[in-house]
């Protein structure tokens, strides 16, 4: 049997056809309730014309259609999109142009997003999940008139899998190209690192759309026969309360999703003695943290995660009991993975030094699609160049030490700067712009802007144009209006890091 996602979930449901697969809310399915519905998924998506190698779109939070069009995507060989339902409508038609995307699935909450049929010349059918909207059939009736069985144009190992669109330092954002084979690596390295198997229940907190949550905890527990418990918004106080009541055994969430726990007064009331693996990843956890989660939930693993959508993720894990002295690392380096500490001459430096760290393997991507400019920034020698800044000990233990990417980690969700600047230099008031990240005690980081204007507008103005054509999250929290111009180096090379400091100490 190749490495398939299809064919790893296949035989979690053939060996446990009657255990829990997925809760979702009131609904409750079984592997074989669940392969049931992926198949007739599969059918209905094969009547439709959609074929291996195609692209589907889906624009839907966490929930179970998501899961489903997942796996019933990677039974047929369909390229699988997910989009963030957070993306507004210039971030959305862009993906679905750049990937040619054929179909797409969303919320009916996001239909407003959608670009025009015309602005999307490939997208040829739409479908509605959780409500209904103009123009998009409902979701449930990919389940009519299904062909008489699949098209079974066998999916191979190297098989494109999904697509992850992640930004980057030139403003427009590249599709990850993630492959079946590196897919089910990953899997099997979450599996291995934190001892996952089939009486595990894992939460899914952070959104299936992204490589964590889609990887580490969707495909992750469903290919070892656990069961998915998935959480439509992460909430502290829902999400202690579905640990209790689920006796959830283990998650993989941002280290701000702690800190959010940890402040809620009611913490201690709540029997989390089922919470064995506590996963964190995708940004540098706070010490402080750490010892806390340590002290309320002794029986609990804190496993420290390092990846990203580009590694399909993991490439280093920390586990539990790697010592007080390594607590500042985020592990050592997975068995399917390679790494190597460069240097800004494009060598290795010596033993123990930081550079930046060049990643490979069988779970890296092999290139972004159809990109061939960021294949060639991006990649060196078939290694990824991460833009960490990172060290390798004696024993194998890495530390990030710093980052050479212009980007900003809110809680997980990262910002490229460029992306935000380029949308600012088109408002009309704006004539220079620099946005830079400042210190935030919960969310790692928030999103400033320094802005010189020659006409009046102000901060509530800005935050509404970037509002219109940006992710949330992406929306700089505050602006500082500059007088004069940015500070830049004599060859006209903004000084970020003057900006930075400009912050400390940050302001309340
Ligand atoms: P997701 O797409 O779910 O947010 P992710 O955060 O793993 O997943 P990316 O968005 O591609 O993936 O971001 C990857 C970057 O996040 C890394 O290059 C690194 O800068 C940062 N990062 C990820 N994990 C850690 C960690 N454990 N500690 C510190 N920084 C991390």
């Amino acid at each position: 049997r190749l490495p398939t996602i299809d064919a790893t979930f296949r035989a979690a449901a053939a060996a446990g056809p009657a255990a829990p697969a997925v809760i979702d809310g009131t609904s409750r399915l079984s592997y074989g309730e669940l392969d049931q519905r992926v198949e007739a998924l599969a059918r209905g998506l094969t009547a439709r014309g959609l074929r291996k190698g195609h692209r589907l779109a889906t624009l839907i939070g966490n929930r179970l259609a998501f899961v489903e069009l997942s796996l019933a995507c990677a039974r047929l060989g369909i390229i699988h999109v997910p989009l963030n339902t957070r993306q507004r409508r210039p971030e959305i038609e862009y993906a679905l142009n750049q990937c040619g995307a054929a179909a797409i699935v969303h919320e009916a909450a996001s239909g407003a997003e959608l670009p025009d049929p015309g602005a999307v010349p490939d997208l040829r059918l739409r479908y509605v999940v959780g409500g209904s909207f103009a123009g998009s059939e409902p979701y449930e009736r990919l389940f009519e008139s299904p062909a008489a069985d699949v098209s079974r144009a066998g999916v191979d190992e190297e098989d494109p899998f999904a697509i992850l669109y992640t930004s980057g330092t030139t403003g427009r954002p590249k599709g990850a190209v993630l492959s079946n084979l590196g897919a089910v690596h990953s899997c099997l390295n979450y599996h291995h690192a934190m001892g996952l198997g089939p009486a595990d229940r894992m939460i899914l907190a952070v959104p299936a759309a992204h490589v964590t949550g889609l990887i580490a905890i969707v495909h992750a527990i469903l290919s070892v026969g656990g069961c998915l418990i998935i959480m439509s918004q992460f909430k502290a106080r829902a999400f202690l309360e579905l640990v209790e009541r689920e006796r959830a055994t283990a998650t993989l969430i941002v280290p701000a999703m702690y800190n959010l726990c940890l402040l809620d007064p009611e913490f201690d009331r709540f029997d989390l003695s089922s919470w064995k693996v506590g996963a964190f990843g995708g940004a540098p956890m706070p010490e402080a943290t750490a010892r806390r989660m340590r002290e309320k939930c002794p029986l609990m693993a804190l496993f420290n995660v390092y990846g990203s959508t580009e590694t399909t993720s993991p490439v280093t894990v920390l586990p539990r009991d790697a010592g007080p002295d390594r607590l500042d690392s985020v592990g050592v380096v997975l068995p399917t993975v390679d790494v190597r500490v460069m240097g800004d001459d494009g060598r290795e430096v010596p033993a123990g030094e930081p550079g930046e760290l060049w990643i490979a393997g069988s779970t890296v991507v092999p290139g972004y699609w159809q990109n061939a400019e960021a294949d060639e920034t991006a990649f060196a020698g078939g290694y990824w160049k991460s833009g960490d800044i990172g060290s390798i000990d004696a024993e194998g233990f890495v530390r990030i030490v710093d980052r050479k990417k212009d980007m900003i980690n809110r809680a997980g969700y990262k910002i490229y700067s460029a992306e935000v600047e380029d949308v600012l230099t088109y408002h009309p008031s704006v004539t220079e712009v620099a946005v830079v990240g400042y210190p935030d005690p919960v969310l790692g980081e928030r999103v400033q802007a320094f802005v010189v204007v020659h006409r009046e507008t102000n901060e509530g103005e800005l935050q509404r144009f970037c509002a219109e054509r940006l992710s949330d999250y992406k929306v700089p929290d505050r602006f500082i209006f500059v007088d004069g111009a940015l500070p830049r180096n004599p060859n006209g090379k903004l000084l970020k890091n003057a900006l930075r400091r400009w912050n400390e100490p940050t302001p309340a």
